[in-house]
């Protein structure tokens, strides 16, 4: 897939509209989701242009998969959950339905998670 550099996580990136960003480093960003599905509902994107796991974890450099994975646990740390334990959902594709093409990770915590 290509990437869209106007779908919405890129904008969120170049500050083109607004997110309650609650962790930023070099490699990546993190806000709540707009439509929370558990207490805790936090979406953590890398800052470069992969458009899926798939292309992320394909092309991007050692640096950028370390920097990201390591501000992931700098997310769950702030948010409580490397104590608690959360699940992670990368959607990825059509198949996966994924609806926003920039790669994100999906932090959900704040309670038990149904069964999967
Ligand atoms: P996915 O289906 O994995 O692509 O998930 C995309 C997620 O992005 C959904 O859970 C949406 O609620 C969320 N979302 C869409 N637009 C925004 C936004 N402007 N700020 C925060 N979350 C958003």
């Amino acid at each position: 897939m290509t990437y869209d550099p106007n779908n919405i996580f890129a904008k969120i990136l170049r500050k083109d509209i607004p997110a309650k960003i609650v962790y930023e480093d070099d490699y990546c960003l993190a806000f709540p989701d707009i439509n929370p599905k558990s207490p805790i509902h936090i979406l953590v994107i890398p800052k470069g242009s992969y458009t899926d796991l798939y292309h992320f974890s394909a092309e991007a450099s050692p640096q950028e998969i370390e920097g990201f994975f390591r501000g992931l646990a700098k997310v769950a740390k702030q948010f409580g959950l490397s104590e608690t334990g959360f699940r992670s959902i990368a959607n990825t594709g059509k198949d996966g339905g994924q609806e926003v093409p920039h790669f994100h990770v999906h932090l959900l915590g704040g309670r038990t998670q149904s069964p999967f």
